[in-house]
């Protein structure tokens, strides 16, 4: 196959929260996730999920300081959000489809201005809406900022989804492919990782803790001196299996960590540093909001 004109790059997904980012993504990977994960690309965007497509890979991205919140962008996030988007190649802003939310975007538009980035407007949640209160948004929105395509989409009802693909491979650059079509690997990097942990658990418990325990790895950053900080949640059902996992003095979780991170130091061909909670989630097998909650589907 000629990779010449094959098209590759970064997209970030941005917008207020609620306004249905995750369900967007959820709808793109579908079945076919290659990767759902927050290992960072760089230190400042984390690949959250990789689509690939024929001839083309997108790979989406989160932009941690570009999520305007409630309260105005103070000037550091602003600063940060500029440099956040410096590595990207596209921006999805994402709007909920009411006209009185309009004002409650300019400032986010008003700093994509000054990065002068290619912009996809969505605007989601038109399932909500009456069919001729769509033209009028999209009217509105194309004289606030010139959006390089404007994209009315359901994401919950996966409407507009392939016209989205479409304009985002259009739109990005010939590139090459960044991670092979069918990589999983920092999805499974995670999961080993957490039963690194969990085995270690195990060995030093025995069977006064059940073995449903579970881990799982909640943040993970590289830093720029090539250390990897990883912190992970081991969840027991008991106070009590909380107590026995940290021991005396917290001995016993020290022992743990020390023999986990030795072995993730050798998956990884890494310095980390392990940072490791114990928490009671009661009943968090049959309770599915907690199971949610953890990341299950
Ligand atoms: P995020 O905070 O931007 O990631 O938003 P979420 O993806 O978590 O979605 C927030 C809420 O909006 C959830 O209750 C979704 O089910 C809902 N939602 C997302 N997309 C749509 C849509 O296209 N139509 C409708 N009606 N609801 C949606
Ligand atoms: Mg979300």
């Amino acid at each position: 196959m000629s990779t010449s004109h094959f098209k590759s790059g970064y997209v970030s997904i941005t917008g207020r929260p609620n306004v249905g980012k995750s369900t967007l993504l959820n709808m793109i990977l579908g079945q076919k996730i290659a990767i759902v994960t927050e290992k960072p690309q760089t230190t400042r965007n984390r690949i959250i999920g990789i689509k690939n497509l024929e001839g083309a890979q997108i790979i989406f991205i989160d932009t941690p300081g570009i999520h305007s919140p409630r309260h105005k962008l103070g000037e550091i996030m602003v600063k940060e959000a500029k440099e956040a988007i410096k590595d990207v190649d596209i921006v999805l802003l994402m709007v909920e489809p009411f006209k009185e939310k309009i004002k409650e975007e300019m400032e986010i538009i008003n700093l994509l201005r000054s990065v002068g980035k290619p912009v996809i407007l969505l605007i989601n949640k038109i399932d909500k809406v009456r069919k001729q209160d769509i033209l009028p948004l999209i009217d509105e929105y194309s004289k606030l900022f010139h959006f390089n395509e404007i994209i009315p989409i359901s994401a919950l009802y996966s409407d507009g989804i392939d016209r989205l693909l479409k304009v985002i491979v259009d739109t990005l650059p010939e590139g090459p492919l960044y991670y092979p079509p069918d990589q999983i690997t920092d999805q499974i990097e995670r999961f080993v990782i957490a039963e690194l942990i969990r085995e270690q658990v195990m060995l030093h418990t025995r069977e006064e803790v059940p073995h449903s325990v579970h881990v799982e790895v909640v943040d993970w950053k590289e830093r720029e001196n090539g250390l990897i900080n990883i912190s992970a949640n081991i969840y027991v059902e008991r106070e009590s299996q909380k107590g026995i996992i940290i021991g005396r003095e917290g001995q016993r979780l020290k022992s743990i960590g020390t023999k986990a991170r030795k072995n993730i130091e050798g998956l990884l061909n890494a310095r980390v540093y392990l940072e490791l909670w114990v928490k009671v989630k009661k009943n968090w097998r049959d309770n599915i909001y907690i199971l949610k909650e953890l990341g299950f589907k």
